[in-house]
């Protein structure tokens, strides 16, 4: 194995456990070949992928167990990315289980929503979509353009799931300092993650990372996906100013289409303190 660069973490990345393309086993296999040697695997609201890894394919990847958690904050849906958690902790598992119970009721008010507008009981068929993974929009997307409903599921998003409409449905995430809490409670670090997606005004983005670190928070993600450098050096300023540590991730779905590689983002700019740091 080339050990000859400077250590790639990738602490954000999805699985078959919730809305990602490759299996936990096969994300790993890509990440070593793209030479990650830190991987945190984040799946929304789950850890379920973590009971499915086979450790003989590691090698010199080090697991950083993870999960990506959905709150609620300012009526806006809000990610945290958990990092370090312990995963056979029974309280923290009770913790994750409510989170799961949450993204079913939350599938029960999106489909009701979107029975108003035309398309009555679809909520088999996306349950269907969903299996075992943690139910999301992305199973509705794809379930909407299985009825003929879109042409495609970015479609859906643009016109009944994303920001804002029809499907963009909060109210059953816990607040934010109840999420942020909680991780902390249980030993684990919160992370913002991809601050700049909620698309909030400077001030608010101001007040959001303020009431964050009050509840326990650590760190935001300053390097996410195809973010531009521009703005990761932006989020930089903000970290160094709020005394905050920071994390990157590629947040990989799956390959090729919008998400980034895992492991292809780009590296911390220098003046943040990397939350790994403190391991
Ligand atoms: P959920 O976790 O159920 O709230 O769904 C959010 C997920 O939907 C994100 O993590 C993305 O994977 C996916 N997503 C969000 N916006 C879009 C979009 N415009 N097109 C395709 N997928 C999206
Ligand atoms: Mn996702
Ligand atoms: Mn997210
Ligand atoms: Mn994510």
């Amino acid at each position: 194995m080339s050990t000859n660069h400077a250590t790639i973490y990738d602490l954000h990345s999805h699985t078959t456990a919730s809305d990602g393309e490759l299996s936990p086993n096969a994300l790993i296999l890509r990440a070593k070949a793209a030479d990650v040697d830190v991987l945190a695997i984040t799946d929304h609201d789950t850890i379920a992928a973590y009971a499915s890894i086979d450790t003989s394919i590691l090698g010199g990847l080090t697991l950083i167990a993870g999960a990506e958690l959905s709150t609620q904050w300012n009526k806006k849906n809000i990610h945290i990315v958990a990092l370090n958690i312990p995963l056979t902790c029974n309280a923290f598992n009770a913790f994750i289980a409510r989170q799961q119970q949450s993204r079913i009721e939350r599938a029960t008010i999106i489909a009701e929503k979107l029975a108003k507008k035309g398309f009555k009981d679809i909520l088999p068929g996306v349950l269907a979509k969903a299996g075992k993974s943690a139910i999301g929009r992305p199973h509705f997307a794809q379930q909407l353009l299985e009825i003929g409903a879109v042409r495609s599921t970015e479609e859906a998003f643009k016109k009944y799931l994303g920001n804002g409409k029809t499907g963009d449905v909060k109210q059953t995430w816990a607040p934010l300092e109840e999420i942020v809490g909680g991780i902390r409670d249980a030993g684990g670090t919160a992370v913002l993650a991809h601050p700049l997606k909620y698309r909030l005004t400077r001030s608010k983005l101001h007040q959001l990372t303020y009431d964050f670190k009050a509840a326990g928070g650590e760190a935001i993600e300053v390097v996410s996906g195809k973010q531009d450098i521009i703005k990761s050096n932006e989020l930089a300023k903000l970290c160094v100013q709020k005394n905050l540590l920071a994390s990157c991730g590629s947040d990989f779905h799956q390959p090729g289409k919008s998400w980034a590689e895992v492991g292809k983002h780009s590296r911390l700019p220098e003046q943040c303190t990397p939350v790994w740091d403190r391991w």
